[in-house]
Formats: structure tokens, C-alpha cells, sequence
């Protein structure tokens, strides 16, 4: 394992021990919170099959470029584990940890497994991305496709940009109150995420 891999381990392990410790109530919250998110990736990942998949089968699929999971470190999210963990059943969580302890590759995603990415709720930064290829052959032959999905994008950083208080900062501040830390907490220790929240009055942890 290398030290990526070790970063995403720890803090899924984390977020394990903590979540098979809450209580009921902490549950509800924690599944009433998420529910509008995942709301929206239902619906994302619906136009991305309406809309994508007869590009992207062609081009990248059947000729093995995959391009989008051919990166050797996808930057995660703490919030990204947490809702993946909090979807997932026994099986795909030891999916998970699984292809974490596998060796590590330079030309592919650690998660990316023979039947494909290994989470149930892949990250937001893998769902929200279309290559240069698919956006123009799709949105050039399609206006109201392109405007759908500038819709999306807004949609997807009022979850992670925190010029408020937005989901993937209160699942951070959630498990900080419960004692976890993590490098993944970026809404709480990227430097540059920090300065936003400053700019826009948002109070810090
Ligand atoms: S996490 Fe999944 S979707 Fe994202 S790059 Fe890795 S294999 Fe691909």
C-alpha cells in the first residue's frame, strides 16, 4: 500500500467504527441529511445514462481507454466515504477495503475493479466528470443537454462549496464531533477552502 492508499484506509476505518456506533436517532439524521444528495445523483446519473453512455460505450469502453478511472489518485472527499459507507452493504464496503489493500497501479484507479468502480455512490468528483470528447460530441448536437448539465454543476457545488454551510462540511463537522480527523476533512483543512469560508462568514470547527 502506498501512502494514498493508506490515507483513504485510515479514513474509512474511521468512518466504520463511528458509524456502527451511532445510535438510532444518529442514523435517521445522518440518512435525512444525505437524502437530498442522493436525490440528485439518482437524477445524475439518469441523464448520464440517457444521455452519455452510447458515447462513452464507443469511444472509451470497448477500446479499454476508460479514461476518467485511468487516474492513479482521484482526490476523495471525506463526505464522498461517508455517504458511500453509510449506501453500501457488508459486501461492498469489504469491496472496498479489498481493492485499497490491492497493489498499487500508476495507470488506474485503486477502486477501479474487472467489474468496475467498487463504490455504490461513486465520488461526486467522478460522477461530475464528462471528458473534453463526450461533452463536445453530446452538447454539440445538443443545446438543452448542455444546459441541463451547467444546471448539475450548480447543483453539485451547493454540496461542496461552503460559501454556507453545505452538506459535505456539516459530514465533516458531524464526525469531527465525534472525534475523527482526517486529511480527507479537506472543508476543514484545505487552506484554500478555509480562506472561502472566511470570505463568507462561515464559521470555522
Ligand atoms: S473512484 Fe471509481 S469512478 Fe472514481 S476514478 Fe476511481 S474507479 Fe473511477
Amino acid at each position: 500500500m502506498n501512502d494514498y492508499q493508506k490515507e483513504e484506509l485510515e479514513a474509512l476505518e474511521q468512518i466504520s467504527q463511528t458509524m456502527v456506533q451511532l445510535k438510532p436517532d444518529e442514523r435517521i439524521m445522518l440518512s435525512e441529511m444525505i437524502e437530498p444528495y442522493l436525490s440528485f445523483r439518482r437524477k445524475l446519473d439518469a441523464f448520464l445514462s440517457g444521455k452519455f453512455s452510447d458515447h462513452c460505450t464507443s469511444s472509451c469502453y470497448q477500446n479499454n481507454l476508460s479514461a476518467c478511472c485511468s487516474k492513479d489518485g482521484i482526490i476523495t472527499f471525506w463526505a464522498d466515504a461517508v455517504i458511500n459507507l453509510f449506501c453500501s452493504s457488508k459486501a461492498q464496503i469489504q469491496d472496498v477495503y479489498k481493492s485499497l489493500k490491492e497493489p498499487w497501479s500508476q495507470v488506474k484507479c485503486t477502486y477501479l475493479t474487472p467489474g468496475g468502480c467498487c463504490w455504490k455512490v461513486r465520488p461526486l468528483v467522478c460522477a461530475m466528470f464528462i471528458c473534453d470528447s463526450a461533452q463536445k460530441n453530446v452538447f454539440g448536437k445538443n443545446a438543452q443537454a448542455k444546459t441541463k448539465w451547467r444546471q448539475f454543476e450548480r447543483t453539485a457545488k451547493s454540496f461542496r462549496w461552503p460559501d454556507k454551510i453545505v452538506l459535505f462540511d456539516s459530514l465533516e463537522r458531524c464526525f469531527m464531533e465525534k472525534g475523527c480527523r482526517s486529511s480527507l476533512m479537506h472543508l476543514n483543512t484545505s487552506p484554500g477552502l478555509l480562506n472561502i469560508k472566511k470570505k463568507y462568514g462561515v464559521k470555522l470547527y
